[in-house]
């Protein structure tokens, strides 16, 4: 089974490509993604990275943008100055700039100053490191969890990606959805296995589950189950469905007769 974070990563990308934005201290981030997963900035990254080695993932390259030359940071803050006096009286028009003080005119990019928000260092368009950003897009196929968060956002169910879960073992355990609502809440794993969910991927969860102290948890096999199983585990409600459509569903009517989400 993929970790967590490349589960989603991927899922989300099943529905279209995702911007990188920079990040002064990672290199870039993925804004969609960082309000919708609970993950640090750097877990982020590491994943995209990996996804992009592995060759799942690609990342579009559209625009370079200029980093600090001493330390890398990769959003400094720019301005216009003249590049003779200093001053920041221009007048600009059509991609150049005349100084309204000591009269040097050119392009705007010689104008261009930088000042790096995290170690300091000032810096022109040409002495400026470039970092290329753009979007990252899928390609391959992958195993798409939207239809259940499209569902659950629909039913107006608070929800989160990736909830994390220190368990009395002391291990974080990862659970690829987190609904609360006004009755209660309930951690949810989706396992999808071509040819039926097998008993270990099961068991798997049940012993992350128990470890984490959850006392209500769902766990969503699809296409089904590999062999039956008797689902009376007590801390744990264990449910197939032929696809992710229909998990959606099964997952919604699940938490309604619970009575989490009232909708
Ligand atoms: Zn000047
Ligand atoms: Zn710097």
């Amino acid at each position: 089974m993929p970790s967590c974070l490349k589960k989603h990563v991927l899922s989300m990308l099943s529905r279209g490509d995702l911007e990188l934005a920079p990040h002064s201290i990672y290199g870039f981030r993925v804004p969609k993604l960082q309000e919708a997963i609970e993950a640090k900035d750097f877990e982020i990254r590491d994943t995209v990275n990996e996804l992009i080695n592995d060759g799942q993932v690609e990342l579009v390259k559209e625009y370079m943008t200029p980093t600090c030359p001493a330390c890398g940071s990769p959003d400094p803050i720019a301005r216009l100055n003249c590049p003779k006096c200093g001053s920041a009286n221009l007048d600009i028009s059509n991609g150049s700039f005349k100084c309204k003080d000591c009269g040097t005119a050119g392009s705007l990019n010689d104008a261009l100053m930088f000042s790096c928000k995290t170690c300091g260092k000032q810096f022109t368009l040409g002495e400026s490191h470039q970092m290329a950003l753009g979007r990252i897009r899928l390609k391959t196929r992958a195993f798409s969890l939207e239809p259940i968060a499209e569902s659950l956002l629909k039913a107006g169910a608070l929800y989160y990606r990736c909830a994390r879960l220190t368990g009395k073992s002391g291990y974080t355990h990862s659970f690829d959805f987190y609904v609360r609502g006004r009755g209660g809440d309930v951690y949810i794993d989706i396992a999808y296995e071509e040819g039926g969910v097998k008993l270990g991927t099961l068991f798997e969860f049940l012993t992350k589950a128990f470890d984490a102290g959850i006392s209500y948890s769902l766990f969503i096999a699809i296409p089904g189950l590999a062999i039956k199983v008797d689902p009376g585990v007590k801390w744990a409600s264990v449910l197939e469905a032929g696809s992710v459509e229909e998990a959606a569903s099964v997952i919604l009517n699940e938490i309604k007769a619970t009575g989490i989400i009232t909708k």
